[in-house]
């Protein structure tokens, strides 16, 4: 039964205390992740309902606060009623309202006792369960960026890395990073006029007779379809790969496109989900599918290649060339309105036809209004050591005499250091540094953070002797940014050959593709402070 559950759970980091052998990952010491708590059947595979039950009875009685994205239910009685629920379909992107209102859930529970803890699941407890823990982290002051904080919590979860690895949800954290950094502020109505997709995907012997469905993304109610058009058509692939590398100049014009017009000016707002299909002699199937945001289209146009669409296994699928592309222009309906503007500023008209997207948008607004400035305090409180939920505590004690040791050396260490870049800093005329001086409990909530005990001291200790202002205040402010980029560093390896063979630019086009990134290439400490206002 254990191989079994250790076979399906994979890479994941479980998690063993006492009797307990479970499928929960501690992502910060108060926030987890966990895979559906089943009954039956499935819990040979996945958490036993009654284990977690028990272990959270045990280790965190009556602080704590599940977070089931599932859309399917258990016995919440055994967690006391303890259990919110969220509509979020699997493999799927969330409600842009959605994962705000779960963040500030969390923050609210998190907030009301230094006890209390959150744990999240859906199914596998990776995608959607990273896709929200990924957006508390920002939410929560811990990561400064959607790419800090996806790399944080996939390295926390899985052996490999690799946690919210659907393209749309990864595009959704990203989102999310923008409209908290209040850059994006208010849906947005687009007209949908055409999508043209590059090279012909091989999807059956006949080639494709390509389809496109757009579906809300609250609902999945269809908007537009063509699967009834009577001018469907049937496309074969006839790209000789040999030829078109020989003009890699003009390469792009060669390739084989699919226009496919868009009648009936549909109007688009909020979450969109798009599906590619192809219409088969019995039955239809689907070739790939994506999710966007109105709001986050750029210049009417927003594109897709085969590293972005879902699901993430099209990777592997070579019946697409790495050439595959899908466009979907867009028309404006409005052009005195603009995203970036404040809610209350949209026209009567946009208003109008937005419907029930400005209610959602008016909660997101809501949260970020009332929700209190972080600053370096507030950071420390979503680290804050407790010894009562701290799961380390009693193979600390065992060590307690060789971890003493480090950490006084750890601290004499770092008290020198201080004094080092205090005398550089005179010599050098730096910018002056924020009074709070490098203490005792930043180096040992940072090292307890980690949970690999005395070697990480030493590792902090080692990243300080780098006398810049920028890193050591965001040590200080305990952001996880350095951290991310040590598990880069230390253990991207794999990740970067895996990478770099099957998706070579897979997370940079993500990363470009969203606007808010030449800010992040100006920071300053001053500016940093200023994203978490
Ligand atoms: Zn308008």
């Amino acid at each position: 039964m254990n191989f079994l559950r250790k076979l399906v759970s994979g890479k994941r980091n479980r998690f063993h205390y006492n009797k307990y052998d479970l499928d929960i990952t501690y992502v910060t010491r108060r926030v987890c992740g966990m895979s559906f708590p089943a009954s039956g059947l499935e819990q040979v595979y996945r958490n036993n309902i009654n284990d977690v039950a028990a272990f959270l009875e045990e280790k965190h009685k009556n602080s704590y606060l599940i977070f089931n994205l599932s859309c399917r239910k258990y016995d919440y009685k055994k967690f006391k009623g303890m259990v919110k629920e969220y509509k979020w379909e699997d493999h799927h992107s969330p409600a842009m309202n959605v994962l705000f209102e779960v963040c500030q859930e969390m923050f609210k529970f998190l907030k009301q006792n230094v006890n209390n803890i959150v744990i999240v699941n859906c199914n596998a407890g990776k995608g959607r369960t990273g896709t929200s823990i990924a957006s508390f982290l920002m939410f929560s002051g811990l990561a400064e960026n959607a790419v800090d904080a996806i790399t944080y919590y996939g390295w926390m979860r899985f052996e490999h890395g690799r946690g919210v690895t659907q393209p749309s949800q990864v595009r959704y954290v990203h989102y999310f990073e923008g409209v908290y950094k209040r850059l994006i502020k208010s849906p947005s109505i687009k007209i949908l006029e055409k999508i043209v997709i590059t090279t012909v995907p091989k999807i059956s012997s006949d080639g494709i007779t390509p389809y496109i469905e757009v579906l809300s993304g609250k609902d999945f109610e269809l908007i537009w379809t063509n699967k009834h058009s009577q001018n469907l058509k049937n496309y074969k692939n006839n790209q000789d790969s040999h030829e078109s590398k020989k003009n890699q100049n003009n390469r792009e014009q060669h390739l084989q496109k699919i226009v496919i017009n868009i009648d009936k000016d549909p109007l688009l707002c909020g979450d969109i989900y798009f599906r590619l299909l192809h219409k088969g002699s019995l039955k239809s199937k689907l070739v790939c599918r994506f999710a966007l945001n109105t709001s986050f289209v750029q210049d009417n146009i927003y594109e897709f290649t085969k590293q972005t669409v879902d699901p993430d296994s099209i990777i592997k699928d070579h019946r697409i060339s790495w050439d595959f592309k899908i466009q979907c222009y867009f028309r404006d309906f409005c052009t005195k309105c603009d995203p970036s503007m404040d809610i209350d500023n949209l026209c009567s008209r946009c208003v109008k036809y937005m419907g029930e997207e400005v209610d959602s948008w008016r909660i997101i607004k809501d949260i970020l209004d009332k929700k209190i400035p972080i600053n370096c305090e507030t950071m420390q409180y979503f680290q804050e050591e407790n010894s009562s939920s701290d799961y380390e505590y009693d193979e600390r004690n065992q060590n307690k005499k060789e971890q003493d040791q480090f950490y006084n050396q750890a601290i004499q260490k770092m008290n020198q250091i201080n004094q080092q870049i205090e005398e550089e800093k005179e010599g050098y005329n730096l910018i002056p540094p924020k009074k709070e001086s490098l203490n005792m409990r930043d180096a040992y909530s940072d090292t307890e953070e980690e949970s690999n005990g005395k070697h990480q001291i030493i590792r902090k200790v080692e990243l300080l002797q780098v006398n810049d202002v920028d890193q050591e205040f965001e040590l200080k402010t305990g952001c996880l940014r350095k951290k991310s980029q040590d598990f880069n560093r230390e253990k991207n390896l794999n990740l970067a050959k895996l990478t770099q063979s099957n998706a070579p630019e897979r997370y940079d086009q993500e990363i470009k593709s969203t606007t808010f990134h030449a800010k992040r290439n100006t920071r300053k400490p001053s500016i940093q402070q200023e994203y978490f206002q």
